[in-house]
Parts: C-alpha cells; sequence; structure tokens
C-alpha cells in the first residue's frame, strides 16, 4: 500500500488556491488525498473539495463576513482535537495559507497543544487575477513594489491604513476584502495623492467558470465596484502595472466548465 503522507495526529494547513482545483500544487492533491478528516474555509473551490477521499470527513469552518462563523478558538479546538484522536487532520484555506489567513494563530494553537503541523502554500487570489488579466503585477520602471493590504475593518470600526504609504504611483496594490470599503478606498488614495485616472481592476470569483473582471480608474472605483461586483469573492488590483490588459489563455484550460469570461470597462 503507498505510504501516507499525513502521519496520524499531525495536521496540514493546506492553500488550496483561489478556486480551480487545476490551481492546486501537487503536494496539496496529494495530501488532500491522504486526509481522514478536512476543515475548510468558505473560499475553498467545490473542485478541490471533491479530491477528497470518500472515507474522509468534510467540516466546514467557514468565516464569511455578515454570515455565520465560528469563532476562531473553536476551530483550533477542533483542528487539535481531531488530531488528538489520531486523525490526518488538513486544513484547508482559500488562496495561500499565510495570507490573510489567520494561520499563524491556528498553528501557534496547535504548537501550544504539542501537535505537529505543516504548511503547504498555494496560489494567492492576486496572482489568479493577475494572471487572468495577462498583466504582471511588477512592471519593470513602474512598479517596483508590490503590496498585499487588507481593507477588512472590525464591526463598527473605521479602516485604519497608512494610506500616504500605500499612495505610491510605483507600487501595486492588491486590496482583499476591499468590496465593501471600495468608496474609503478610492477615496483615500485619491486624498494620500493618487492621481484620478489610475488603473484599477476588480477581479470577482478568479479562477473560476464564474469569473468576472472590471476595468476602471481610481475616482470611478467606488461607483463602480457598486453597480459591478456580485456577491463572490472580489480582489482590487490598483497601479499603472494593471493598465495594459492582454489576451490570455484560460486559466481552466481543463476544467470540464467552459468559462464565460465576461471583460468590461466602465
Ligand atoms: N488566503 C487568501 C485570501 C483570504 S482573504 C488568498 O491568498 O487568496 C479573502 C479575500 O481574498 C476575499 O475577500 C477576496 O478579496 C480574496 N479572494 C479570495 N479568493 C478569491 C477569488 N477566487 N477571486 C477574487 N478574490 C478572491
Amino acid at each position: 500500500m503507498k505510504e501516507p503522507i499525513i502521519q496520524p495526529g499531525t495536521v496540514w494547513l493546506i492553500g488550496a488556491g483561489p478556486g480551480d482545483p487545476d490551481l492546486l500544487t501537487r503536494k496539496a492533491e496529494k495530501l488532500i488525498r491522504a486526509a481522514t478528516v478536512i476543515f475548510y474555509d468558505a473560499l475553498v473551490g467545490k473542485g478541490v473539495l471533491k479530491l477528497a477521499p470518500r472515507s474522509a470527513r468534510l467540516v466546514p469552518v467557514g468565516k464569511r463576513s455578515g454570515s455565520h462563523s465560528r469563532d476562531q478558538c473553536s476551530i483550533n479546538d477542533m483542528l487539535a482535537g481531531a488530531a488528538r484522536a489520531g486523525e490526518r487532520v488538513v486544513r484547508l484555506k482559500g488562496g495561500d495559507v499565510g495570507i490573510f489567513g489567520r494561520a499563524a494563530e491556528e498553528m501557534d494553537a496547535l504548537a501550544t497543544h504539542g501537535i505537529a503541523c505543516h504548511v503547504c502554500p498555494g496560489i494567492t487570489a492576486a496572482s489568479a487575477a493577475a494572471a487572468s488579466a495577462g498583466i504582471s503585477l511588477t512592471l519593470r520602471g513602474l512598479a517596483r513594489k508590490l503590496v498585499f493590504v487588507t481593507a477588512h475593518a472590525k464591526a463598527g470600526e473605521e479602516l485604519d491604513l497608512d494610506w500616504q504609504a500605500l499612495a505610491d504611483p510605483k507600487t501595486t496594490l492588491a486590496i482583499y476584502m476591499g468590496k465593501a470599503a471600495a468608496p474609503v478606498i478610492s477615496r483615500e488614495l485619491l486624498k494620500a495623492g493618487l492621481a484620478a485616472d489610475t488603473p484599477v481592476l476588480q477581479t470577482e470569483n478568479a479562477s473560476l467558470p464564474e469569473e468576472r473582471q472590471f476595468s476602471t480608474r481610481l475616482d470611478l472605483l467606488a461607483l463602480s465596484a457598486k453597480s459591478v461586483l456580485g456577491d463572490g469573492p472580489a480582489l482590487i488590483l490598483i497601479g499603472e502595472a494593471v493598465r495594459q490588459r492582454r489576451a490570455v489563455s484560460d486559466l481552466s484550460f481543463s476544467s470540464t466548465v467552459p468559462k464565460p469570461k465576461q471583460t468590461l470597462f466602465n
């Protein structure tokens, strides 16, 4: 019999990528196939979950803003409990585990319980969005810096970001969880000196059959986000690097569903 690559009683935190199962690493796929229990976030693609063995228990522990969420402590306890019971535990997170994934909290909690934990990286949403649009997140001479930033504010709190530092015309901003804050992002970056016509690319459901991309400019971002974005996860890219989109091959070339790609400029 093939040797399982997850030792019983250990946990693997795995980046499940942006949704398309073809964007999983080979290692992630092998680990998923070896799991006895899989705890997964809301943004983990359905196609990824289909790779789980039929005998594995699939446990949703998703947190999407506005909907029911399990608190982080109870997720940590579930992971530790399953590992202690001798299971081969996989914890699947959308994108890369180390980018706005609260991986550190889970790793620390498992260490406190004396449970071995390993990490398998994944493709982050910004990489998938850029690939779909045929842009490079960095651009020689024009975009020398790439900043991953979350625009998620705690309920009832103002978004607390260093807008002056972010408003650098030679930087590409990859803004996660920025849909609700789009008006603030636009207003504050303009106030901090970014040009009104700075190009913006919004990508919803990157890498999935429902993917949609919308180009706009910084001063129109609030209006654009409100009118075009739906319920799916959305990533906002801002900066000169996103000005020139190119026709590129379809990311989901081997998926069974043909992708009705929508590309709108507004
Ligand atoms: N660890 C993830 C990010 C988790 S934060 C990663 O590396 O991608 C959740 C945010 O990521 C969403 O609100 C959205 O801004 C972005 N996101 C995740 N998957 C996405 C997708 N398929 N398309 C667009 N944005 C996505």
